[in-house]
């Protein structure tokens, strides 16, 4: 039988819970043990596709398309655990499952609640994941902090579930803030609050995580121990590195989380082989030197919101032994700025970039400034690396100054352009009815013979995941091969351009699919390990 562990979090919201329970995951499966990940949003949205990238962050895309929240990126980053449409649950998608139930007469005329029918919707979807005859572990996040009243249904399809499964089946992992005050004490109280909270909601933690400033000692523990209900040697802690969050994983085995864990669970516990995260640290630490990448989008002031983005040019640097410094630049200073230099080169503060990154967006703000970034990088032969959008741009600047037509655009911002270089496919063909729907999740790119994709792939084809709509316009194709553009990357069927690629320039590669959605801390992502690669040789270089 497979077991389960639930996570939740008290005191307040960011203490890192997804971190913690990722780390337990890897833990889990350095003791040869198969994870599967799962996150209940107490969200009502169905799913994060809508939520803006400014209040929530990034939307993580699985390979089955789902546009999930970016906790699932965590997993993704500290576990191998597969991820699709049925690790992400939300408020929304249960009561949308409920409610055209009920339309459909299924409930046979009872009446439906929240208890049974939600909870019931609830743990079958938890239970759906424990399915897999693969699955030895299944943990579950909770989203929210406990006292929520978002988070109630959730809290008791999980109560339900420990209840029913039994406590050697089922664990209850409860994470909670223990602050210092003026003076530098630390204080106990928030966590004694926290887990009466949670016993209130009938559930009595097994393990605590205390996210505090330096690891507890002995009798703090035992102080939280006697208050808690938890045993002294199950309250553990997540403490404040200065190196990585990468690290929490070892940090929670020296302390023993995974023992714990498994004996609580009953599961005779093997040798645990973390040799990739002991190795990961050590080219963190054997790093020499900087890069400053510049980051240039629309959602700066939310550092979650190309969350995927950031990790992977750490991955990246941590292959090249670098450190990636990240400038981020909204792109609208370009536009106020007479020469871009004054942003992007020697002149701006800190310095010249080293390469540019021009992420992922949707809308029109900002597009110039990431036209005008795209044509510095090119023309100066800084390395680029453009991702969905990012490619998109580099399309655009190419039409506006290599083709010289000042009005070359994406039909997403100028409907009315002579040049829609980049469109939707129902505007390429007369197709109707394709359009209004993403082009999401996993699908097969084939990188063309001497591409620099190719080289960093050392593939020919991959499977990487899509979240866009417009499409580089098939009916500029000839234009744009034969005034210098590669087209690096197509699909399996050659219909659609998946890369492109400037010619005569160390690393300009734009990307019509999202690699950051699968890039890991243990083994970095090809073009990210590109970019940083070629990054560092212009410092060389220029040293
Ligand atoms: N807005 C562009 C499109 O829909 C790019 C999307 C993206 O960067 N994810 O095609």
């Amino acid at each position: 039988m497979n077991k389960y562990i639930f996570v939740t979090g008290g005191v307040c919201s960011s203490l890192g819970k997804g971190v913690a329970a990722s780390s337990l995951g890897a833990l889990l499966e350095s003791r040869g043990l198969n994870v599967r990940m799962v996150k209940c949003d107490p969200y009502i949205n169905v799913d994060a596709g809508t939520m803006s990238p400014y209040q929530h962050g990034e939307v993580y895309v699985t390979d089955d398309g789902a546009e999930t929240d970016l906790d699932l990126g965590n997993y993704a980053r500290f576990t191998r655990s597969p991820l699709s449409r049925a690790n992400s649950i939300t408020t929304g998608q249960v009561y949308d499952a409920v409610i055209r139930k009920e339309r459909e007469g299924r409930y046979l005329g009872r009446t439906v609640q929240v208890i049974p029918h939600i909870t019931d919707e609830i743990k079958g979807r938890i239970l759906a994941v424990g399915k897999d005859p693969d699955a030895d572990v299944v943990i579950v996040e909770i989203g929210g902090t406990v006292g929520d009243i978002e988070s109630i249904p959730f809290l008791e399809a999980a109560r339900q579930l420990i209840h029913e499964l039994g406590h050697k089946n089922a664990l209850s992992v409860h994470l909670t803030l223990i602050p210092e005050v003026a003076g530098g004490e630390i204080k106990t109280k928030p966590t004694q609050h926290s887990v009466k909270a949670m016993q209130e909601q009938g559930i009595q933690p097994d393990i605590l995580v205390c996210r505090a400033p330096y690891i507890l000692d002995e009798a703090t523990r035992r102080k939280i121990a006697l208050f808690t209900n938890v045993e002294s040697d199950a309250v553990f802690t997540s403490y404040d590195v200065d190196t990585t969050i990468y690290e929490i994983p070892l940090i929670f085995h020296e302390q023993k989380l995974d023992l714990v864990a498994l004996k609580k669970l009953g599961v005779e516990s093997r040798h645990a082989d973390l040799s990739a995260w002991k190795s990961m640290m050590d080219r963190f630490r054997a790093r020499s030197g900087k890069v400053r990448i510049g980051i240039v989008g629309k959602y700066m002031d939310l550092n979650d919101s190309y969350k995927s983005v950031y990790e992977s040019l750490f991955h990246a640097g941590l292959d090249c032994s670098v450190e990636v410094e990240f400038v981020q630049i909204d792109s609208s200073r370009l536009e106020g700025e007479a020469d871009p230099e004054a942003v992007l080169g020697e002149a701006a503060a800190g310095g010249a970039v080293h390469g540019v990154l021009v992420p992922g967006g949707f809308g029109q703000r900002g597009i110039e400034g990431m036209v005008r970034a795209a044509e510095w990088a090119r023309v100066h032969g800084v390395p680029y690396l453009g991702i969905c959008l990012g490619m998109q741009i580099m399309v655009i600047e190419w039409g506006r100054n290599v083709l010289g037509w000042p009005d070359a655009d994406s039909t997403e911002f100028n409907q009315d352009s002579k040049h829609p270089v980049v469109s939707l496919l129902e505007e390429q063909v007369d197709v109707v009815n394709y359009g209004g729907t993403m082009r999401l999740g996993s699908s097969v790119t084939v990188f063309e013979p001497g591409s620099k994709p190719l080289a960093a792939y050392g593939e020919k084809t991959v499977h990487e995941r899509h979240r866009h709509r417009y499409e580089f316009a098939n009916n500029y194709r000839s234009e744009m091969t034969e005034s210098g553009l590669i087209i690096a990357g197509l699909t399996s069927d050659g219909s659609l351009v998946e890369a492109v690629e400037w010619p005569n320039h160390p690393w300009g590669v734009g990307v019509q699919f999202h690699p950051e959605f699968k890039s890991k801390p243990v083994s970095a992502h090809p073009l990210f390990r590109g970019l940083i690669a070629a990054a560092r040789d212009r410092v060389l270089q220029k040293a």
